[in-house]
């Protein structure tokens, strides 16, 4: 869920369109002036929109070009649909097209920076994004946190999002884009709620990564641990040194983003399992199986009358909803038919926990600390320096 300071109506289109000009000569002067000249140079390719029948470009001075490199006249706004293997745009085709603009290339009403690359892949338009991985970093911030957080957990949010988006483009460098712009991989939303204060968290930080003996880590994080995080091998089944798990006491001060509470009936409950693919036929109640080291728990038994069915916690959760099930640190009561479920801990608990790091820079700790309290004997480098 993005943080949005405002919502994008067609009156003030004009006005943010010379905001974010303003903030783009701002951006480029800074640049220029070295404030994180060396990592401008990384870029990043999300994919912002998968299997569109239809996607609208807009933007004021729009350099449109085809897959050759060849300038094409294109009025705006541009409806492109997809056809047999490329893009179809006022009756002409072509395998690929890229949009840029000096402010913003608005894709389906978003504004982006950078370029946006039209394809089409299974049938459908599949837009990517590629930018440069500060300006990504600054959009990225208010979809992950609030930039009003204290600022040191929001620098420590830039620099897990930063290495989080370095290790997925080295492990993806020859696909078509390197992350997803969902929960798959980080939540990101174009340009439209960036604002001064996740810019100065990324320019403070600017291409600082976090590393483990002397290699860019997998910065998991997730938004609240519940009390204590979670080791990788318990979710993903691979260990990290870095990854066991510590104690977090600290996301427990913030209980509305903590602890939760989801009601379900025994029939959409069995409906929801059967739709993921669980053999489950007349489920009667659901137990607890045993917790695993952290406090999680390890398996779930579906009581059925044709059968119980054992499935692991992290099954559960994604086929119940991980908007229902928020995490695998849950109790269950049933009561007439309806299973009542009361739990703590919001995601996956890996690595580190956003609300216990605000916790944490609120109570004083600096980015550097909070980051190697919830990623044990790793190191913070310039990516300059490891490459
Ligand atoms: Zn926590």
């Amino acid at each position: 869920m993005c943080f949005y300071p405002q919502v994008l109506q067609p009156l003030y289109r004009t006005s943010i369109i010379i905001l974010l000009a303003l903030a783009a000569t701002i951006v480029s002067w800074s640049g220029k002036n070295g404030i994180h000249a060396a990592s401008m140079d990384e870029t990043i390719r999300i994919a912002i929109v998968k299997s569109a029948s239809e996607v609208t470009v807009a933007g004021d001075g729009l350099l449109v070009t085809n897959e050759n490199g060849d300038p094409l006249a294109i009025s705006f706004p541009a409806t492109v649909k997809p056809d047999r293997d490329g893009v179809l745009v006022e009756g002409k085709r072509y395998r690929r097209l890229l949009f840029s603009a000096s402010s913003a290339v608005y894709v389906n009403n978003k504004p982006y920076r950078g370029l946006a690359e039209l394809s089409v892949v299974d049938k459908g338009i599949l837009v990517v994004n590629q930018l440069p991985l500060e300006e990504y970093l600054v959009g990225l911030i208010n979809c992950e946190i609030s930039s009003a957080w204290p600022i040191d957990a929001v620098k420590a949010q830039a620099i897990i999002a930063r290495t989080y988006a370095v290790n997925r483009k080295m492990a993806r460098i020859t696909a078509a884009y390197h992350m997803e712009s969902s929960v798959i991989d980080q939540v990101y939303d174009g340009s439209l709620i960036e604002d001064s204060r996740a810019r100065r968290a990324v320019s403070e930080t600017a291409g600082e990564v976090l590393t483990f003996g002397g290699a860019v880590i997998q910065a998991f994080y997730h938004s609240s641990c519940g009390g204590r995080t979670e080791a990788s091998e318990n979710v993903w089944g691979a260990p990290f040194p870095y990854l066991k798990g510590v104690e977090c006491q600290y996301c427990l001060t913030s209980p509305v983003a903590t602890l939760w509470e989801n009601k379900l009936t025994l029939k959409e409950l069995e409906d929801r399992l059967r739709t993921a693919g669980h053999k489950v036929t007349g489920l009667s109640d659901i137990k607890p199986g045993p917790t695993n080291s952290r406090g999680r728990l390890k398996q779930v038994v579906l009581i059925a009358t044709k059968g119980n069915v054992t499935i692991t916690g992290e099954q559960f959760r994604k086929a119940v909803g991980y908007g229902v099930i928020k995490s695998t640190r849950f109790t269950m009561k049933n009561s007439k038919n309806e299973i009542g479920f009361s739990g703590s801990g919001n995601g996956h608990g890996v690595g580190l926990c956003q609300w216990g790091a605000k916790q944490r820079a609120l109570d004083g700790f600096a980015f550097g600390e909070i980051l190697s309290y919830y990623y044990p004997g790793t190191e913070l480098k310039k990516l300059s320096d490891i490459r």
